[in-house]
């Protein structure tokens, strides 16, 4: 759950104004602010259900966000997926959403990977993350992303949402089954797809926003509410069901998870993200003092240090931006040789 590295942080006075009305609420403390603001999430799809989440998710403040979408911006998109403007057509959805996204909310560190999600790469692309939120469209996607979860120990808030009807619950590693004990063998249904039944926007706003409290919740330590538990929503008649759920005694998926080999967890990993950049993770978290790095890089390059990041312009073309649990995006190189150098000579081996 979400590693607290600055523990004697305090909110900015600006940082007080923006979330006043969320520190007003009853149950939510500062400490509970700081948690959010430490707390990563992966976002698996910036569409229908990603879009709302997305907002969602900024607005409040959860300090870095994972944006995970490998589709560009087209005009049928603009009618739900409310993170894009018309202007955005034709851009990488992750890309669009995470410049959208930072004019709303600066504090947030947005990451965006252009990828499509599968059995060879969910590991890597969810590695790191505390929280994984779905909006994904394919069970195959979505199977990628079980298997991950429950290899990396990472909750997934699962929601699936087409025509007037929407299914959500929570999967946490070790507490309750997985997609499998729930879907079984389910396929996607060509004949059941948002492009041929359509789908609904306030559907989707209400789904997500039921993912989010989720999230919420988990990043705080709070019991999930969709923790074994199935809920249902028909907003053609407005109803909402839940049933109880478990792990099934038979599946073969959580019942031994697959170990995430262990060359995975100590190598460098360096990830392509979008348009010359690249994602560079160390093998394992690490705590790294922004202040005495931004010293350190400031004699051989032009450092600017941010609230929760650093950003290192090396030159007018690439730019790395550091964080203090090791992950590092670096814009503007051409091949993950490069970007994973730049990484060697800023931080070291990542160990
Ligand atoms: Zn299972």
């Amino acid at each position: 759950m979400p590693v607290f590295i600055m523990a004697d942080m305090k909110l900015t006075d600006e940082q007080q104004e923006r979330y006043s009305r969320m520190l007003a609420l009853r149950d939510f403390s500062e400490n509970d602010m700081e948690t959010i603001m430490n707390t990563s999430v992966a976002m698996l799809g910036a569409g229908g259900l990603g879009s709302p989440a997305l907002r969602l998710l900024a607005a409040i403040g959860f300090g870095r966000i994972r944006i995970i979408d490998r589709d560009i911006v087209e005009l049928s998109n603009i009618q739900r997926q409310t993170v894009f403007n018309t202007e955005d057509i034709g851009k990488p959805k992750a890309e669009a959403a995470a410049d959208n996204l930072e004019l709303m909310n600066p504090e947030v560190q947005f990451d965006p990977i252009c990828v499509s999600v599968d059995d060879e790469n969910a590991v890597d692309v969810l590695k790191g993350v505390d929280i994984i939120v779905d909006g994904l469209d394919s069970f195959k996607a979505r199977r990628a992303v079980n298997q991950a979860s429950l290899s990396l120990k990472i909750p997934y808030v699962f929601a699936g949402a087409v025509e007037y009807y929407a299914n959500l619950t929570t999967f946490i590693p070790g507490k309750t089954g997985c997609l499998q004990c729930v879907m079984g063998d389910a396929q996607d249904n060509p004949e059941n797809t948002c492009a041929r039944v359509g789908v609904s926007p306030m559907l989707l706003s209400l789904a997500a926003s039921i993912e989010v409290n989720e999230a919420l919740k988990l990043a705080l330590g709070r019991e999930s509410d969709l923790a074994n538990r199935l809920m249902t929503i028909d907003t053609s008649s407005l109803s909402f069901d839940f049933f109880d759920i478990g792990k099934a005694a038979d599946c073969d998926v959580c019942s031994s998870p697959h170990k995430v080999p262990a060359s995975k967890l100590t190598e460098l990993t360096v990830t392509q993200l979008c348009s010359q950049s690249f994602n560079v993770s160390p093998g394992k978290l690490l705590k790294i003092d922004l202040d005495t790095l931004a010293t350190k890089l400031d004699s051989d390059y032009s450092v600017k240090r941010r609230k929760r990041f650093l950003v290192v312009n090396v030159d007018h073309e690439i730019r790395v931006t550091i964080m203090p649990a090791g992950n590092v995006v670096v814009k503007g190189v051409a091949t993950a040789t490069q970007a994973s150098k730049l990484y060697k000579d800023m931080i070291g081996e990542g160990n």
